[in-house]
C-alpha cells in the first residue's frame, strides 16, 4: 500500500491497494473455517425479531442479525429495500494491471496520471507494493451488457489521440488480462436497516467509479445515521458531468435535486 498524494505538501493523504491483495489481506486475518463460500443467497424474509436467509444450495439460515454486504445487484436490498434496479452510467471501465516496464515511462517518475478528454478518462494509479500500475481507462458506450466481451480495437479506438505511450500500452496489452465492465451505481436508498438486517457497501450505497470511493466507503458503513448523508453526497458528486440533458436520459429516476448538472 502507498500514500498519495505527498503527505507533507498536502495534509491529508490517498491509500493505493490492489484489490486482490486487499481482499488476501482480510482473509488472513479470519480464522480457518470462517468463510463459507459456494452459498448464493436468493431469498431473505424479515421476521421481525430475526431474519431467515435462504441459499441456492439449500441451506437455510435463521439468524438474529444478516448484514447483506452483496454488492450493487444485492438481493438482500431487492428483498426487503428497494426494487429500485442498478443504474447504467452509459460507460465502459476497463482495468489492467500491466508491468512497469510495459508503461513506455509514463510513470516512472512516481507520479499518478490522469488523462481526460471527448468523455474518455484514463488513470494510471500506482500501485507501487507490486511493481505494476494499474491502466484504467473509462469510455462512453451504449452497451449496458454487465460484462461486455472485450474488443481491442475499440480500446484502441478509444485511445487514439491520447499521448503516444498510451497508444503503445493499448496496442501491448494481452486480452486474458482485460477487466471490463459496464458502469452502473444505484439511486439512494432511504433506509439501510431494520431490527434484523442491514446492508452495507455497494448493496447500499454503490456510486460511479470517478472519485475511487466505493470500497472505501463500503469499509466504514456500519452506521446509517453517521454515514448515510456521506455516501449520499459521494453517490451525487460521482454523478457530476452530465449535462442537463444527459441527466434527464441517463438518471430518469433521478429525484429532483439529487444531481448537479455541469456548470
Ligand atoms: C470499474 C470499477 C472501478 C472501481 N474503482 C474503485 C476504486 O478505484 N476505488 C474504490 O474504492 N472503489 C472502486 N470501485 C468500487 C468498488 O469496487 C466497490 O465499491 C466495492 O467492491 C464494494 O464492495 P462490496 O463488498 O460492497 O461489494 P462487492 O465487492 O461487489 O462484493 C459483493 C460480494 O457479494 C457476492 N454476492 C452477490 N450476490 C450474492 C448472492 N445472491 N449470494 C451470495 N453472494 C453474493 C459477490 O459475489 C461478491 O463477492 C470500482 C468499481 C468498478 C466497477
Amino acid at each position: 500500500m502507498e500514500e498519495w498524494p505527498e503527505k507533507e505538501a498536502f495534509k491529508a493523504t490517498t491509500h493505493f491497494i490492489h484489490r486482490g491483495d486487499f481482499i488476501d489481506a482480510l482473509l488472513g486475518v479470519l480464522p480457518e473455517g470462517m468463510v463459507k463460500l459456494d452459498h448464493r443467497l436468493v431469498s431473505i424474509v424479515d421476521n421481525g425479531a430475526t431474519a431467515t436467509a435462504t441459499f441456492a444450495n439449500g441451506a437455510v439460515v435463521e439468524a438474529d442479525l444478516i448484514v447483506g454486504a452483496d454488492g450493487i445487484r444485492s438481493q438482500v436490498r431487492q428483498h426487503l429495500f428497494s426494487d429500485r434496479a442498478p443504474v447504467f452510467a452509459g460507460e465502459h471501465a476497463y482495468r489492467i494491471v500491466i508491468p512497469q516496464s510495459d508503461t513506455f515511462g509514463i510513470v516512472d517518475d512516481g507520479n499518478f496520471r490522469m488523462f481526460m478528454g471527448r468523455g474518455t478518462k484514463i488513470y494510471l494509479p500506482l500501485l507501487l507494493h507490486r511493481g505494476e500500475p494499474s491502466y484504467d481507462v473509462t469510455s462512453l458506450s451504449a452497451d449496458p451488457s454487465p460484462v461486455p466481451a472485450f474488443n481491442k480495437e475499440e480500446l484502441l479506438r478509444v485511445a487514439q489521440g491520447f499521448d503516444d505511450k498510451l497508444v503503445k500500452i493499448t496496442e501491448g496489452l494481452n486480452p486474458a488480462q482485460v477487466n471490463l465492465r459496464a458502469v452502473y451505481d444505484s439511486d439512494p436508498v432511504d433506509r439501510w436497516h431494520s431490527d434484523c438486517v442491514a446492508l452495507i457497501g455497494d448493496a447500499a450505497q454503490a456510486m460511479l467509479n470517478h472519485q475511487g470511493q466505493g470500497a472505501n466507503s463500503a469499509v466504514l458503513d456500519a452506521y446509517q445515521a453517521n454515514r448515510k448523508p456521506v455516501t449520499d453526497e459521494l453517490q451525487r458528486t460521482s454523478r457530476q458531468g452530465w449535462s442537463e440533458d444527459e441527466i434527464k436520459t441517463v438518471f430518469p429516476n433521478q429525484r429532483p435535486g439529487e444531481i448537479a448538472a455541469r456548470s
